[in-house]
């Protein structure tokens, strides 16, 4: 029986989807004004995994990850670079789908933008107005009043007396209580702008993921996601918008993705300690880029360093190396390796356990290698099957073995493999050696297998 952690309840929950088999699960997506580092990449193959999984296990499941479009740093960065906003929207959108597809994630179903949902936005705006949970504050914003909703802060489950002791206030603060947010904002001189009915302007970043989840899956849908930072305030004001507008319960499941950190600090683009998938992709293949973000459970913590990103290799090698050369099969059925593997991924989508279950598969194939090939590839194919489910072990062994060598010259590493096997047949063995250490001192190693030589990088 799958269990997920519920953030809302802090704790681990049967799942039970609101209709049989089917799942609607919406996770924030990115806001497009750069580069997409390693730490956005931590918490959408976090959700990338769950929803292989999920289908995995038979369930339909629709996946709505939405993109920011509209925001204050967006707008900086097009006046910081003199750049039309349209054009940095599109140009992050596009590099993030480029990013996103490199590292194997799966395409959202549907993927709307801010910008499209202008009208939903408005209208739920309207009916916090009308409700008396939003206001029109003197300087024509209009704000959130977060005192009228009695369970605010029960997702970051904080005691509003306590948030509001800490809440900054402003000079000039036109807002009612320090902790109201903007819902919509008026326009100044050169920013984008939208008509509304209280001004040209555009919604605040809250406003838009419970409009266009809500527009798109009803009042209340099964998961809502995002990394740990959104909880607070951004998913508990999403949850108080839509609670208040609707009077449904919003989700009946929240869930977090913890941090990718680098020196004890989460990765990001404000403390300027973050790699951007781009320039890692130009070291590393991208299955190992992937294979390090599940190393650790979802919701811990993952420390990024290029020791745990060439163990990362390191595994990937040997999960390589035993499906290396095994005939085509069907994957073997009821096995305690598939159970085992299923039992970790049911609590909670439990990465590391289910890796470890393939390792022991991976020892099996090594182990049934010599005596009973036909037994070897059995598991090899559910090793495959398996892999498939976290989005790994899908590659030719040799092809990974030989990736992550884009700086490589791969016409000079098989003139150099060809110079060596030739000198070997004319028993040239001072030849053979010396193009052996050429290539050694290129960081490729050489293996001679059943299926001829192959070189592998270092
Ligand atoms: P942003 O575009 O900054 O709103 O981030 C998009 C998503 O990436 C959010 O769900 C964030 O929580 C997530 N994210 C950003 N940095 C990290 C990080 N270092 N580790 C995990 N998730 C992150
Ligand atoms: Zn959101």
């Amino acid at each position: 029986m799958l269990q997920i952690y519920n953030s809302l309840t802090q704790r681990k929950e049967a799942f039970k989807p609101i209709e049989p088999g089917k799942v609607n699960i919406y996770v924030c997506g990115v806001t497009v004004y750069d580069y997409c580092h390693l730490g956005h990449a931590r918490t959408y193959t976090a959700f990338d995994v769950i929803i292989r999984y999920l289908r995995w296990q038979g369930f339909d499941v629709t996946y709505v990850r939405n993109i920011t479009d509209i925001d204050d740093k967006i707008i900086k960065r097009a006046n910081e670079i003199h750049d039309d906003f349209y054009v940095i929207v599109d140009k992050f959108t596009k590099a993030m789908h480029e990013d996103f597809g490199a590292i194997g994630l799966l395409l959202p179903n549907h993927e709307p933008r801010a910008t499209e949902f202008m009208q939903p936005m408005i209208a739920m705006i309207e009916k916090l107005i009308a409700n008396n949970h939003a206001y029109v504050a003197e300087n024509g914003d209009v704000y959130y009043a977060v005192r009228a909703f009695k369970n605010y802060g029960c997702l970051a489950h904080r005691d509003i007396e306590k948030l509001e002791s800490g809440a900054r206030v402003e000079i000039n603060d036109v807002k009612k209580d320090p902790l109201d947010f903007v819902l919509w904002k008026l326009a100044k001189p050169d920013e984008p702008k939208w008509p509304s009915p209280w001004g040209d302007g555009r919604p605040g970043w809250h406003i838009e993921c419970s409009a266009m989840s809500t527009s798109m899956f009803g009042d209340t849908f099964d998961i809502h996601g995002g990394g740990k930072d959104l909880i607070f305030p951004h998913h508990e004001n999403e949850l108080a918008q839509a609670e208040t507008a609707t009077g449904a319960t919003f989700v009946n499941l929240w869930m977090h993705a913890g941090f990718l950190q680098i020196d004890k600090e989460k990765m990001s683009k404000s403390l300027g300690n973050f790699f951007t998938i781009r320039d890692l992709l130009k070291e590393h293949a991208p299955e190992v880029l992937r294979y390090f973000l599940i190393t650790s459970h979802y919701r811990s913590p993952l420390h990024y360093s290029t020791d745990m990103i060439q163990q990362a290799r390191n595994a990937l090698e040997r999960f390589y190396t035993s499906l290396r050369d095994l005939p085509d099969a069907e994957p073997i059925a009821n096995t305690l390796f598939l159970e085992k593997f299923t039992n970790a991924m049911d609590d909670d989508f439990n990465t590391p356990v289910a890796l470890s279950v393939l390792f022991e598969l991976s020892h099996e194939i090594q182990r049934l290698r010599d005596k009973d090939m036909t037994a070897a590839a059995a598991h090899g194919a559910l090793l495959k099957q398996l892999g498939g489910v976290l989005g790994i072990l899908q590659d030719n062994p040799v092809a990974f073995f030989q990736s992550g060598t884009k700086s490589i010259d791969v016409t000079k590493i098989e003139a150099l493999i060809a110079a060596r096997n030739k000198a070997r047949t004319d028993k040239n063995w001072a030849e053979a050696d010396r193009a052996r250490d050429e290539l050694a001192a290129m960081s490729i190693i050489l293996e001679d297998g059943p299926s001829g030589t192959i070189w592998k990088a270092k």
